[in-house]
């Protein structure tokens, strides 16, 4: 374990990263499990390590824009724009790649997924190493990205070189991820950086079918990773959609061998074993519970989570993203 706050640990991870090992690095959104991008053979490890389907790419974090240039082939004005706006920040661009990406990173496609991240321990790593990062989340495939550098441990401890502990990380859900690729622009993953913001900045941005629909069978994900099952905590989940009082008489009426994903306030009316995912009027207190929330879910050993569903505006979309993959696309209408 290396410590953010000692500029010699943060040096040490960039020497583990220049010799082709791997890192779990904090950023503002979750941690990531960062390899030389340049590296095939590096990047390889990642996917070892995740237990990562093979055909799922990367997103490679850079740490100033000029770099942006010199992995992809051509910049679009509107990645100019959007980077002015939200980069550094929780934000992911998919470009035409440059030939020095690895097939590795790209997993097989034609494009590469770039992102500026602000966290100043990811920014200096990034700096000191001198190279561009792959850096997926630093979880086991399927669970829960992870949020503090103790998740990561949890999920990868042996399997991988150092983690540089950073904190909790402060917006908690993966980037945000748009393509550029398309006319008009397509949103591929909600996170911290809105949809109503691509909007005001692009005009017209389309939100892809995968973000709030399962796929249909044989259809091709635009994202690859949206077509793996993520996040699912052991428990059955099921989302209730209804207003509070209706969600607390529902769980309180279903109590056997189940527990409520609740947000605070719901706490204290409910009968059965709670974990609580942030505030009903603040989503992004939610973004950053939410993950911590369902591993924590798991040691409760109960059979069902009814789970309250989220609101879908700003970054609620994210939210509501994340928790519909965690139930399987399992929702009860109240
Ligand atoms: P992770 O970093 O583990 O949160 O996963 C990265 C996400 O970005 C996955 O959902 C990938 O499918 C997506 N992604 C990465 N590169 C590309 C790309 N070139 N085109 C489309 N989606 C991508
Ligand atoms: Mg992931």
């Amino acid at each position: 374990m290396l410590h953010a706050s000692q500029q010699e640990d943060i040096l040490t991870a960039a020497q583990i990263l220049k010799k082709g090992g791997l890192v779990g690095i904090p950023t503002e959104t979750v941690y990531g499990l960062a390899a030389n991008a340049l590296d095939g053979n590096a990047c390889a490890k990642i996917f070892a390590a995740k237990g990562r389907p093979a055909d799922n790419p990367l997103i490679v974090h850079i740490c100033d824009i000029k770099q942006l240039y010199t992995l992809v082939r051509t910049v679009p004005e509107e990645a100019e724009k959007l980077a002015s706006l939200y980069w550094p920040g929780p934000l992911t661009m998919i470009f035409p790649k440059a030939d020095c990406i690895p097939d590795e990173v790209s997993a097989g496609l034609d494009t590469v997924a770039i992102r500026f991240p602000s966290h100043p321990a990811a920014q200096a790593v990034i700096r000191e190493s001198g190279l561009p990062l792959a850096a997926p989340s630093a979880n086991l495939s399927g669970r829960p990205s992870p949020t503090t550098a103790q998740h990561v441990l949890h999920d990868l401890g042996g399997k991988i070189d150092a983690v540089l502990d950073g904190g909790a990380c402060s917006v908690g859900l993966e980037s945000t991820v748009i393509t550029l690729a398309c006319t008009p622009p397509r949103l591929l993953r909600p996170g911290g950086v809105t949809l109503e913001q691509l909007r005001s900045a692009l005009g017209n941005v389309i939100l892809d079918p995968a973000v709030l629909n399962p796929l249909e069978a044989g259809e091709k994900a635009a994202s690859p990773g949206m077509k793996y099952k993520h996040y699912a905590p052991k428990a059955n989940v099921i989302l209730l959609d209804g207003p509070r009082e209706k969600y607390i008489s529902y769980v309180n009426e279903h109590p056997v061998n189940a527990a409520a994903l609740c947000y605070t306030e719901d706490q204290e009316f409910l009968s059965v074993p709670t974990v609580c995912y942030g505030n009903e009027q603040d989503p992004s207190e939610q973004a950053r519970e939410l993950f911590d929330a369902l591993r924590r879910l798991d040691d409760l050993g109960v059979k069902t989570v009814f789970a309250r569903q989220p609101k879908l505006d700003g970054v609620g979309l994210a939210v509501y993203n994340r928790l519909i993959r965690a139930a399987g696309f399992e929702v009860l209408k109240l």
